[in-house]
């Protein structure tokens, strides 16, 4: 803990966050490669000394009070949840808590799976550190906040976003590993390359992933048992022939590859190669995602063939599946040609128009100057 005052208001920032590689990885104990966002949540706080503290979203355009020094899970739902649970987490992680206003401003795309909801949590847990002058390091943070997101929102989300959005860092991927949530930060600069990686936001309708997650949960928890491993972390490909159901032979093989590929990823940037060289880890990535864990739906693989047609150097779906964003590898010279490309697919089958745009590796959660 610091000796420092209280700052008596300020404000605090967290990032979203979109993963390079490693998808349905985090809950079979392997890992995940995301990076943080140039898109932020800021966090306006302030202590309320004498009265109930209130929250308040630019993007719900509403203002929710709640004690946030006695707040409990069910208290408190919808979008204020967030918040409100992330002031629980921190009061039970063994903190101080006073009562406190938080003015909420994001540019962090909501549902698009960029993590919308991890950067709120971070940066109300950074300000809720700031303001009662304590320090909690990176790791800690997030835990509160995945916590809050579990235990109050009751999403049972992995740790991967809040991780990223507490330990992102420009021009740097977080390679964590998930048994241990160790963190090692691997140098990944598209536009220093003469590169930009694009972020497709597919806008495909969201149907289903609840139901189908919980499946592919169970698959590899099938796979795991047949094969008499913890974990599918701790299997190997050649393990594979033993399993005879051929749906959970397929599933185990997407997360054993692609820890693999992560691996892969990681040792080629770590040794300083030329970024293109993951192209292809990307492009088989989503390969493995369409046909052995079946978690892609026709928006994004029209995107993936759009952009790399368009000229992209590898391209994947990014985030849990069935909608969500596309990222594409691209030389600098070819985006305007991949968005195209990528655009014109979508009105020749007169799909809504995707967003598109450049994810620069940045910083993680923190206080802002001033
Ligand atoms: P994702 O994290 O992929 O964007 P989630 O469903 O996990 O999607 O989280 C989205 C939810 O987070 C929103 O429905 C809302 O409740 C909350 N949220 C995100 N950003 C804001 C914001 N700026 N203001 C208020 N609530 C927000
Ligand atoms: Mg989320």
């Amino acid at each position: 803990m610091s000796t420092e005052p209280a700052p008596s208001a300020g404000a605090w920032f967290a990032p979203g966050r979109v993963n390079l590689i490693g998808e349905h990885t985090d809950y079979n104990d392997g890992f995940v490669l995301p990076f943080a966002l140039p898109h932020r949540a800021v966090v306006t706080a302030s202590a309320a000394a004498g009265r109930t503290g209130r929250v308040h979203s630019a993007q719900q355009d509403a203002v929710v009070e709640f004690s946030a020094p006695t707040v409990v899970p069910g208290e408190v739902t919808g979008w204020a949840a967030y918040v409100a649970g992330t002031c629980w987490a921190f009061r039970e992680a063994g903190h101080p808590v006073g009562e406190v206003d938080l003015w909420l401003d994001s540019d962090v795309p909501v549902g698009a799976g960029l993590s919308s909801s991890a950067a709120v949590e971070c940066a109300v847990g950074v300000a809720l550190a700031g303001l009662a002058g304590v320090s909690v390091d990176p790791t800690g943070l997030a835990r509160i906040a995945r916590r809050a997101e579990n235990e109050f929102v009751g999403a049972p989300t992995g740790g991967m976003d809040q991780m990223a959005s507490m330990h992102g860092r420009s021009g740097r991927l977080v390679f964590l590993d998930t048994r241990d949530d160790t963190v090692q930060l691997v140098p990944f600069d598209p536009p220093a390359h003469g590169l930009e990686l694009l972020v497709i936001d597919s806008r495909a309708p969201h149907a289903h992933a609840d139901g189908e997650y919980g499946a592919r949960r169970a698959d590899c928890e099938a796979a795991a048992a047949a094969l008499g491993v913890p974990a599918l972390r701790d299997a190997r490909l050649t393990d594979l022939a033993t399993l005879t159901d051929d749906r959970i032979r397929r599933r185990a093989r997407h997360v054993i590859t692609e820890n693999d590929r992560v691996r892969e990823v990681v040792a080629l940037l770590s040794g300083g190669a030329d970024p293109r060289e993951i192209g292809p880890l990307l492009d088989a990535s989503h390969r493995s995602m369409r046909d052995d864990f079946e978690i892609t739906v026709p928006h994004v693989d029209v995107a993936v063939q759009a952009a790399r047609a368009g000229g992209a150097i590898g391209a994947r779906m990014t985030g849990g599946g069935f909608g969500g964003c596309v990222i594409a590898l691209c030389d600098a010279d070819r985006v305007d040609a991949v968005t195209s490309a990528v655009r014109a697919a979508y009105t020749e089958r007169g799909w809504a128009e995707p967003v598109v745009f450049p994810g620069r590796p940045s910083d993680g959660a923190g206080r802002l100057p001033g």
